[in-house]
């Protein structure tokens, strides 16, 4: 995701960093580089703009906080004026359905992933809500797409079913009748899946706002697909005009398309993004998160991140060490330890890796690896059995001083090679990570 601007402004901070005192100049010289790189990502012009703009009255008039580096600084404000333009910390991602029956009435062009987007959200609402859910398709053009949201419902369990198709019936109706039958149900909520076409058409406009005229949907949601760019602000802005609509929806996050779009529609549209598609299979939806999204753009925002956070609980310049050397892709058990410590001071495993992109496939392998934090202690353990240069030198632990080590510590020698294996896959993440930006980072991650 964001890949291609990522890239970018990996490079840009890596012409910022490590460097003692910024001027005017270099912040000037740095927003115009990013301003081209927001334009690549396909970002809207007006849109980057206002965000240049406001990303340079903050960083120059900003005094220079001492413990900070001037280029950190600067990522950090422009991460922080990302983050804003997403919709801020608390974007509202939570749909509002407590009023059964609740609608959700679902837009978009056909292919945007609307109907499997559907399927999504309903697989979420009743697996993680408990609600009762009825998907209604209301495209009469394509029995197709009815028969598909009927097959969906029939994969996720009893709590989610889809109105019986009658053919022969106009949309109108079709929402009538799904509001009818979730009345008599019980259901929680009632998706209704609207007919999307290839391109936005008057009478397409004007059946889907009859539908909103009946069915009073709680949430109205478009779905676009990010891969489309620019053309999916466009579609955003034509139905923003028409509909009703409560939230955005980007498909295909997962693919390696131009993200900007994420930026854009939320911009032009003012509608909060509720969810990212990040796959074919239901379970790839995420709730948006503009922070992560906004880490994730900066490519290097999560290490700025995990240092300011660090920084609140150790002393600054410990921070700034460590972050410095993982930026070389410095990586010893001695950093491994302090890793270790850090992440039970910063609220475990998952205080940390929530931090990380590609988290979730890391906790999986963490979790498969048994990795709890209990088991750091024990790692703190073995690591503090070693001495200095063998913490240094993890090559000089040969089969005898791991023995020694693992007596030390009150554990097996393949605890120990435990140990030693997760360094040098950290080191090897840290290595990948400085040299490719957050894709080596990613790839680190085998995301
Ligand atoms: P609709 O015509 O808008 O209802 O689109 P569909 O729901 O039928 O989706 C069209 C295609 O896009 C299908 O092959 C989906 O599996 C795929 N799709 C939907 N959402 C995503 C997503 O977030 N990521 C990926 N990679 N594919 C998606």
């Amino acid at each position: 995701m964001f890949d291609a601007l990522t890239d970018r402004l990996g490079g840009i901070f890596d012409g910022l960093t490590g460097r003692g005192a910024l001027s005017e100049k270099d912040v000037s010289a740095a927003l115009r580089e990013i301003r081209v790189a927001l334009l690549e990502a396909d970002v809207a012009l007006p849109v980057v703009k206002d965000f240049i703009s406001k990303v340079k009255e903050r960083a120059v008039g900003e005094e220079v906080i001492r413990s900070v580096k001037p280029g950190q600084q600067v990522i950090k404000i422009v991460h922080d004026g990302l983050v804003e333009m997403l919709g801020g910390e608390d974007a509202e991602t939570r749909l509002r359905v407590d009023n059964p029956p609740s609608v959700i009435m679902m837009a978009g062009l056909q292919g945007s992933g609307k109907t499997t987007t559907t399927a999504k959200i309903a697989k979420r609402l009743s697996e993680r809500d408990k609600k009762k859910v009825l998907l209604a398709s209301l495209d009469v053009r394509r029995p197709a797409a009815m028969e598909q949201l009927a097959v969906l419902a029939d994969q996720l369990g009893a709590n989610v079913t889809s109105l019986p198709i009658v053919q022969g019936q106009m949309p109108a109706e079709i929402a009538r009748r799904a509001l009818q039958a979730a009345k008599l149900g019980g259901h929680d909520v009632v998706f209704l899946d609207t007919a999307g076409r290839t391109s936005i058409d008057e009478q397409m406009m004007a059946e889907a706002a009859e539908i909103a005229k009946i069915a009073e949907p709680k949430e109205t949601l478009l779905v676009a697909d990010a891969l489309t760019g620019q053309d999916a602000v466009e579609t955003a802005r034509r139905f923003h005009e028409r509909l009703p609509l409560t939230g955005l929806v980007l498909t295909r996050m997962d693919g390696d398309g131009r993200g900007g779009a994420a930026l854009s529609m939320r911009a032009v549209t003012g509608l909060p993004i509720k969810f990212l598609g990040t796959g074919e299979k239901l379970d790839g939806l995420d709730a948006f998160d503009a922070k992560r999204v906004a880490g994730r753009i900066l490519g290097q925002g999560d290490i700025v991140s995990l240092v300011e956070r660090a920084g609140d609980q150790l002393d600054q310049e410990k921070a700034e060490r460590m972050a410095k050397r993982m930026r070389k892709g410095e990586f010893d058990l001695n950093d491994l330890a302090e890793q270790l410590k850090q992440m039970q001071k910063m609220g475990g495993l998952g205080g940390i890796m929530g931090m990380l992109p590609g988290a979730k496939k890391a906790k999986q392998a963490m979790a498969a690896a048994n990795v709890d934090d209990n088991v750091i202690k024990r790692q703190e353990a073995i690591i503090s059995s070693m001495t200095r240069k063998e913490r240094e030198k993890p090559a000089l632990l040969n089969a005898s001083r791991r023995k020694r080590v693992a007596a030390g510590a009150g554990v097996e020698v393949s605890d120990v090679n435990k140990v030693l294996k997760m360094h040098r896959q950290m080191a090897d993440m840290m290595k990948k990570m400085s040299k490719g930006g957050m894709k080596g980072m990613m790839n680190a991650l085998g995301g």
